[in-house]
């Protein structure tokens, strides 16, 4: 292709559409489209969606309202430029967004997301599509790895999706009907992703998925292997220092799972595990397959295995029937486990989901409980940056900090930390002395002498 056209990608929502973007752009860039920053400069632009509460959904409409004027002065301009809707909404929605905003040309649910440029390439010639199939092709074999380029453009820390979908059908969750069944990708071609990654200066590598330690990807010889197996094979590639995983359900974190966070020294001391509830009463109404004790049981054996483990959750308040002795149960469990941080919500009703149809909770009754506890997280996590304040650990650079002077990186817990240090330690891990803590990130200076080290936090700090 001669002409470089360009393309402007919008991503919301999880990490797992974030990856989706970056193999949409990796994969229009052998079709000759540059990425760009700017919309009003775009030939094709591509907002990538979310569906899982309904202000997520609507946020996609305004800003087509938004692109609707961009596309009107591209035309005046005697520019075609086109626009796409894939990810959640668009599986979710599929010919009502056209309904809604005729001046999309595409609709594409994300299992088709590799079928981008024959879309394109269509709609160039008038045609508008709606794709919303989940073709028995693997989407992964079709889209385009990241140039080397594009990858040191991304930073030093990445995203690879290793298994989609969700089987379990929590009763207020849409992720079983946009992203379907479960599906875990074989452990070579992982392998060779990282690797790939490891090459172009990623040190850090976050394993995603929607179950993500539900992983039961092949092996080269067809075996069925479990994300401890995963983990520990992707341990073995050179240049990778660091591994993480998310989202994770308690339901799958096995024993094994546990094991690897004390066994494998490039798997990090910090899990996402998401409880929704602390009453065994909602958790049940949810259907989440297990109850508050099984949960803190699970905490206890990760924390035997790994002491130093830092814990984050997502919480759920006001689903359908949550009474106040109900709600006191979930700020209990946050005091019990000492969450590191966590991520709360409203209950959202999702149409099409069993808990659409149960009884709600009134809309102040909600904002009002979630006050409280996202109170209740804020001081979790004040605490949890106070307490590594006299610590020293090993910090991953990753970018420029604020301030001239001052680089920024990742504690092994995921701190934000600011160091006062040359631009080129970044894509390094060395020994940083906490001195300081405010609400979003950590002060440190570099440990003298200093080196670069890939070993992880508590082994350094017990071998200092
Ligand atoms: N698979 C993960 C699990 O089992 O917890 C979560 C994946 S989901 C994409 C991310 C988070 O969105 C959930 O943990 C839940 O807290 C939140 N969420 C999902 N559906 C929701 C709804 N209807 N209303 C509010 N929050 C919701
Ligand atoms: Fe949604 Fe997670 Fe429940 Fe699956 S396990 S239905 S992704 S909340």
């Amino acid at each position: 292709m001669s002409e470089t056209r360009k393309l402007y990608v919008k991503s919301y929502g999880c990490q797992m559409n974030v990856y989706d973007s970056h193999r949409m752009a990796d994969t229009m860039a052998r079709e000759g489209y540059a990425e760009t920053a700017v919309p009003e400069d775009a030939d094709l632009i591509v907002l990538n969606t979310c569906h899982i509460r309904e202000k997520a959904a609507e946020k996609v409409y305004s800003e087509l309202g938004r692109i609707r004027i961009l596309k009107q002065q591209a035309e005046a301009d005697g520019r075609n430029m086109l626009v796409a809707v894939a990810g959640c909404v668009a599986q979710a929605e599929g010919e009502e967004i056209r309904r809604r905003a005729p001046l999309v040309d595409l609709v594409i649910g994300p299992q088709s997301i590799h079928r981008l440029p024959a879309l394109v390439a269509r709609a160039r010639q008038g045609e508008t599509a709606v794709e919303t199939e989940f073709p028995a092709e693997d989407k992964f074999d079709h889209l385009a790895p990241p140039s080397q380029t594009a990858t040191r453009t991304r930073g030093v820390s990445a995203f690879v999706t290793v298994q989609e979908g969700c089987d379990k059908f929590c009763t207020f969750c849409v992720v079983p009907y946009t992203r379907g069944v479960e599906v875990s990708r074989p452990v070579e071609k992982i392998g060779e992703e990282v690797a790939r990654l490891a090459e172009g200066g990623v040190r850090d590598v976050t394993l995603i998925g929607q179950n993500v330690n539900a992983y039961h990807g092949a092996d080269s010889a067809g075996r069925e292997r479990s994300l401890a197996d995963l983990l520990a094979h992707l341990s073995k590639i050179d240049g990778v220092a660091r591994l993480r995983y998310t989202t994770s359900h308690p339901r799958d974190m096995g024993d094994d799972l546990i094991a690897a966070h004390r066994d494998l020294p490039k798997v990090m001391p910090y899990l996402h595990l998401p409880v929704q509830s602390g009453s065994d009463r909602i958790l049940a109404a949810m259907n989440r397959q297990h109850g508050r004790q099984e949960y803190l049981s699970i905490v206890a054996r990760v924390r035997a295995a790994r002491p130093d483990i830092a814990m984050s959750s997502d919480f759920i308040v006001g689903f359908p029937g949550e009474t106040e002795a109900d709600f006191d149960e979930t700020l209990d469990l946050v005091e019990r486990v000492q969450f590191a941080t966590a991520y709360s919500f409203k209950y959202s009703t999702r149409p099409g989901t069993p808990s659409a149809d149960m009884e709600q909770v009134p809309e102040d009754v909600k904002s009002e409980r979630l006050a409280r506890l996202q109170l209740l997280i804020e001081s979790k996590w004040r605490k949890f940056n106070e307490d590594y304040v006299g610590d020293c650990f090993d910090v991953l650079f990753e970018k420029p900090g604020r301030y001239s002077g001052q680089i920024t990186g990742r504690s092994p817990y995921l701190h934000q930390v600011q160091v006062e240090a040359p631009v080129e330690m970044i894509g390094t891990i060395a020994r940083v002395n906490i001195l300081q803590s405010s609400r979003n990130s950590l002060f440190g200076e570099l440990a003298a002498p200093t080196r670069v080290s890939t070993m992880p936090a508590a082994l350094a700090v017990e071998g200092a």
